[in-house]
């Protein structure tokens, strides 16, 4: 799907066929599929540092085009929502990944108005509600003091976002985590724009045979998390897992415990949204886009899912 505006056909955050700008919300690997396809890409100065990490090669990078704004999203740093101010005069917003409740290691949320509005759908249902992020990071750090004192803390997280976001709740009760080569090279980006991380670097490779990583705290990647315990328990140490994800509210993961530290918005938080950004018509995408649109319905909203290669200008000015 993609937005026309003036000579410019804008793909949202994916790589699409004859599109000749791309819109990258935030750094994160399921959105940046236009940048491996050299397209050229709009998004914040931070974003491109980020993907530039992770990639290992420079992003084709131009200035955001006039009548387009990029404004932040919550969702991680560098995170942004497109705005679109078409010459007919109606605002398309498209929220990408976007979390209304603030975290320490993002830039806040501002809501635009809109007239037409993409959403996001990734919690479409009305009760999965998270709970208040602030209880939340205070019982991992509760989780953190007690089981400290015995043994190792194994975090699996996502490296880009998550992962920070541990490292400062950490660092909040005067624990410096040790996190793995691939997260460090993103908190070093993290830490140029003023994110301050404190945490010690390993490769989790070398044998665990002495005191070290005795009652540390570790957080690794998702990815990684098997083999890191498995060197633990080689070396018999007492370890204890978890895992931080809004996912936990949905779905059992094999670890000790799991917290519901979400960078999305459920669905009472998306309706805030759209209360404030006073659309006319809402499009949701994303794989529980169908269902989004439906329960947004059942709100009285005006919503459909927004398909294929459905063009958004054509769908705002039909309006179907
Ligand atoms: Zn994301």
């Amino acid at each position: 799907m993609s937005i026309l505006f003036g000579d410019y056909r804008i793909s949202l955050d994916q790589s699409e066929e004859g599109a000749t700008l791309n819109f990258v919300s935030h750094a994160h690997s399921d959105h940046i599929g236009g940048v491996k396809r050299n397209r050229k890409v709009i998004c914040s100065d931070i974003t491109r540092d980020l993907v530039t990490a992770r990639l290992g090669h420079p992003v084709n990078y131009i200035d955001t085009p006039k009548g387009i704004s990029l404004v932040n999203s919550g969702h991680m740093l560098g995170s942004r929502q497109l705005c679109v101010d078409l010459d007919s005069g109606e605002r398309v917003v498209y929220t990408g990944d976007y979390q209304v409740q603030e975290s320490a290691v993002a830039e806040k949320i501002e809501i635009p108005k809109s007239d037409v509005l993409i959403m996001d759908s990734t919690y479409p249902f009305p009760n999965v509600t998270f709970d208040e992020r602030d209880e939340v990071v205070t019982s991992i750090q509760h989780y953190i003091s007690s089981k400290s004192e015995v043994g190792c803390i194994l975090f699996g997280a996502y490296s880009m976002g998550k992962g920070q976001e541990l490292v400062n709740i950490c660092n909040d009760i005067g624990v410096v985590p040790a996190v793995d080569k691939s997260m460090a090279i993103i908190n070093g980006v993290y830490m140029k724009y003023g994110i301050n991380l404190q945490y010690t670097v390993s490769d989790f490779e070398s044998k665990i045979d002495d005191g070290h990583f005795s009652n540390q705290v570790w957080i690794v990647s998702m990815n990684r998390m098997n083999f890191v315990r498995r060197l633990v328990a080689e070396a018999g140490k007492r370890i204890f897992t978890a895992v931080a994800t809004g996912f936990s509210m949905t779905r059992k993961f094999d670890t000790d415990v799991q917290f519901s530290l979400s960078d999305h918005a459920d669905f009472k938080q998306a309706l805030y949204y759209i209360e404030e950004s006073e659309p006319s018509i809402i499009y949701t995408r994303g794989g529980m886009a169908e269902t989004f649109a439906k329960n947004l319905r059942a709100e009285g909203y005006r919503a459909s899912p927004l398909l294929g290669k459905q063009s958004v200008l054509d769908a705002a000015v039909n309006h179907p």
